[in-house]
């Protein structure tokens, strides 16, 4: 017979927490799909060779530009490489004209 140890103290009761249930926690888990489905994006100016990237055509740079008056990154927009160079001149060079915004004052 063993020397009998003495008995583990007592936990405070840990309240069971319910499995995803966590605040700011999104549905699916980590590393589950956040895309199901994926479009492939096609860059606009380069489908349509006659579409032109003005500077001075605000109403044409507006879907570049978020509300804030940040430039839309190609990985949302769709638009490849070059073009997004181009486009990205031109909305600086309408900046500097006050065609677009640089910011938007907030409210
Ligand atoms: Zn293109």
């Amino acid at each position: 017979m063993a020397d009998e140890r003495p008995s583990r103290p007592e936990r405070p009761d840990r309240p069971e927490r319910p499995r995803g249930d966590r605040p700011g926690g999104r549905p699916g888990g980590p590393g589950g799909d956040r895309r199901p489905y994926q479009r492939k994006k096609v860059c606009r100016f380069c489908k349509n060779r006659e579409l032109g990237i003005d500077y001075k055509d605000a109403k044409a740079l507006r879907p570049y530009v978020t509300e804030r008056g940040r430039i839309v990154p190609r990985r949302i927009s769709g638009t490849c490489a070059k073009h997004q160079r181009v486009v990205c001149n031109a909305i600086k060079q309408a900046r500097s004209l006050a065609i677009l915004p640089f910011t938007t004052t907030s409210i």
